[in-house]
């Protein structure tokens, strides 16, 4: 991602009747967006042209060529809306009129742009506002036609006429402004800043928006499993941002990840890197951003606890174009994704060797799950639970599992098979267990079940649980997740 800015942006492409700009490059995408892929013109401007077309239907015809065309989509209204709407005079030697705008789509002939002077050899211009998104480009959010009535128009195809402008490929160019398009410099183009006898979308125009709107293959995207670990790294020849979104300024790497929801469901995700600042971008299908989570708690980590309606989502795991903190922007990371509790962070081993495929999840909940503070009152009804999803490889071992609770008194005690607490004097190979026998797949660890601290000895005392497994085969090689489930109970 790049920073954010807030603004929006107001800005005029003109097309001119005849003007020569040096040769740069192959279609310009702009930086700029819609959101969705499409946008909606008011499309009932009135009037017929000399040859008998009316204006509305030859406006018509330019949109649905490019939404033939291209991945675009204009869709029609045939609503009248004035252009200017909530736009006024800005004054000598400003081409963009004052106003906020109405967010809608107009299209009309004026003598003036909303009020200012058109300058020489204008034909016709398109008034774009803009939002900055977080990834290197502008968000579109309206888009407005004006027509130069100075000029004398009519709907023809063929060569072009100087004394009569042929409407519907003035029309073609400035909708190519509306869904983003820049001027094109040197290719053969209806996006060329002047007008010529093209009357039709060319290959480099239909290229240009297929650039911002096309299906994106450049991407790999990988499905997530839920209560799985993901070790990956960003860097090399990992898919960039504007890769991914087909433009833009945002060249950050990012990997694509797919989450598909068959009912609503809360799910926590973690994004944790040594070398990088870790972002996490929430999007739906279509990559429209959703949410951003960055800097957990102040950390370089991202984390995402969010309740989803079924659905498809993409998740991106992303850092900063540039880096400003936490290191670099390569590097490696795990990416963890839970829908029953918060992850407990990454699994570590006590023999210092990363396990590579499990997760563990749990938290300290009296709403049944709905929040997992870190305080509690001592009315509250507490219960603490866990969940393991296990390394495959490990399924079916025999195996342990611990609970290990230390207190701010300076007591730990450890579940035995029971369910009691036990005391815990702090030598492992003496620490009781939860469970012992084969491993399966997911292994729920109910760890305290509704307890209340009021009038006895818990309440103003504060709690660190961790969870772990080893197996029988390495009975001291105790894996666990790095961050516990820590509370508190007030008095
Ligand atoms: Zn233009």
């Amino acid at each position: 991602m790049t920073s954010l800015r807030g603004r929006r942006l107001g800005q005029a492409a003109l097309l001119l009747a005849a003007f020569v700009l040096p040769a740069v490059s192959a279609y310009n995408s702009n930086g700029k967006r819609w959101f969705d892929g499409s946008t909606t013109f008011y499309t009932g401007l009135p009037g017929i042209s000399p040859s008998g077309t009316h204006w509305s239907a030859a406006f018509e015809a330019a949109m649905q060529q490019w939404s033939d065309k291209t991945s675009f989509k204009f869709i029609a209204n045939k609503d009248y809306l004035n252009p200017c709407n909530s736009y006024s005079r800005s004054g000598t030697g400003s081409d963009f009129p004052s106003g906020p705008g109405d967010l809608k789509n107009g299209v009309d002939f004026r003598s003036t742009v909303c009020g200012n002077d058109w300058g020489s050899g204008v034909l016709a211009i398109t008034l774009t506002l803009t939002t900055s998104g977080q990834f290197g480009f502008e968000y579109l959010q309206e888009a407005d036609i004006l027509f130069n009535d100075t000029y004398k128009w009519d709907v023809y195809s063929g060569a072009k006429n100087s004394k009569i402008i042929d409407f519907g490929r003035t029309a073609l160019h400035e909708l190519g402004h509306a869904l983003g398009l820049g001027h094109e410099l040197t290719a053969k183009a209806i996006m060329a800043a002047q007008i010529s006898d093209f009357n039709e979308l060319q290959p480099d125009d239909i290229a240009g928006a297929e650039s911002v709107y096309g299906k994106q293959t450049l991407c790999r995207i990988t499905t997530l499993s839920m209560n799985h670990v993901i070790k990956d790294s960003l860097g090399g020849t990992d898919c960039r941002v504007n890769q991914l979104f087909g433009g833009g300024s945002d060249d950050s790497f990012v990997d694509v990840y797919r989450l598909s929801l068959a009912a609503p469901t809360r799910i926590f995700v973690d994004m944790r890197s040594p070398q990088m600042d870790a972002v996490l971008v929430l999007t739906d299908s279509k990559l429209r951003e959703l949410d951003i989570f960055d800097d957990y708690l102040g950390s370089c980590n991202a984390h995402m606890d969010k309740t989803l309606p079924a659905g498809e989502y993409l998740l991106l795991a992303n850092t900063y174009a540039k880096p400003a903190k936490c290191g670099s922007n390569v590097g490696s990371y795990t990416l963890t994704v839970s829908d029953s509790q918060p992850v407990l962070g990454e699994t570590r081993t006590t023999s210092g060797v990363a396990s590579a495929a499990t997760l563990i999840s749990g938290g300290a909940s009296a709403d049944g799950g709905l929040t997992y503070p870190s305080s509690f009152t001592a009315q509250d009804s507490i219960t603490v639970s866990a969940h393991l999803a296990l390394d495959p490889a490990q399924i079916g071992q025999n195996g342990k599992i611990f609970v290990l609770a230390q207190l701010s008194d300076g007591s730990q005690y450890s579940k035995n098979s029971s369910g009691q607490f036990v005391p815990y004097h702090g030598d492992l190979s003496q620490m009781a267990s939860y469970k012992s026998g084969p491993l399966a797949a997911q292994e729920q660890v109910d760890i305290i079940q509704k307890l209340r601290a009021e009038g006895g000895w818990l309440a103003g005392l504060g709690f660190v649980v961790y969870v772990g497994y080893a197996l029988d085969s390495k009975p001291a090689d105790i894996q666990y997740g790095s961050e516990p489930i820590r509370f508190n109970i007030t008095r």
